[in-house]
């Protein structure tokens, strides 16, 4: 078992280095984020062993019980990836570097209103929902520009990029059709120069799409079934409608 989590590891590293080769990119310009929902702490240990640091959890309460036992960890950094519900961000900014999946005003404004009584910055990016599917989150990308500027304008965020989730079972040119257009939104918000917005990070690419995300401008890619196996809840568990209850 251990054996496994290290050989998947590695056959995702050697993917990563040939999508940097396809498309001219260096290596060094895209980061593997581990995503561990539903995950047990031995096999992160395991990931940490074979010299993984970044991991991203999609729930407050699971961050939360896998933080102690990963604290040991020095050179661990944490993100989160998932919904956010505004009653949550509490929790989540104790933990986390950067949180992926800010998708509305009024959780940038929960944040903004946690981070403001602990004295602390956090550094963000915007959700935008590039496949349209009702089932996921993210901001409709019409709105991304409105939506970013809003957020600069909290001064304890610092929007370093750009999320999405690439349309699931889809073929490779409809994925590429959605990191293209989060990749043109990065471009026109840049072309704003709206102050203290930063877009150098596109996180984009998962288990299934990971390779056209990197050719297409990733500079993060969230990979978890690849890495440590099938997960036994169901993406719609961390994905679906319900979760949305707070808002
Ligand atoms: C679960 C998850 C991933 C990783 O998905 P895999 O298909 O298992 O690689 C990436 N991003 C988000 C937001 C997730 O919830």
């Amino acid at each position: 078992m251990s054996h496994l989590v290290e050989e998947n590891l590695k056959t995702v590293r050697q993917q990563m280095e040939l999508a940097c080769q396809v498309s001219g990119r260096k290596i060094e310009d895209v980061k593997l984020l581990l995503a561990t929902k539903t995950v047990p702490l031995e096999k992160l240990q395991m990931a940490i062993q074979s010299g993984e640091t970044l991991f991203g959890e999609n729930k407050a309460q699971e961050l939360r019980g896998k933080f102690p036992l990963m604290q040991q960890y020095t050179r661990v950094e944490w993100h989160f990836i998932g919904h956010l519900q505004t009653n949550k961000v509490k929790d989540v900014v104790k933990y986390v570097t950067l949180i992926h999946s800010v998708d509305r005003l009024k959780l940038g404004q929960a944040l903004h209103h946690q981070l403001v009584k602990e004295n602390k910055s956090m550094d963000i990016l915007v959700q935008i929902n590039t496949s349209y599917e009702e089932s996921k989150f993210g901001a409709p990308p019409e709105s991304a520009l409105e939506l970013v500027e809003q957020l600069s304008q909290f001064e304890t965020l610092n929007v370093k990029g750009l999320m999405t989730i690439g349309k699931l079972n889809a073929t490779n040119d409809e994925t590429r059709h959605c990191f293209r257009l989060l990749k043109s939104i990065q471009t026109q918000i840049r072309e704003k120069k709206f102050p203290r917005v930063q877009m150098e990070i596109l996180s984009m690419g998962m288990s299934g799409d990971f390779k056209v995300a990197i050719e297409e401008g990733a500079t993060i890619i969230r990979v978890g079934t690849s890495v440590f196996g099938q997960r036994y809840l169901p993406d719609s568990y961390y994905w679906n409608e319900n979760a949305r209850q707070d808002d």
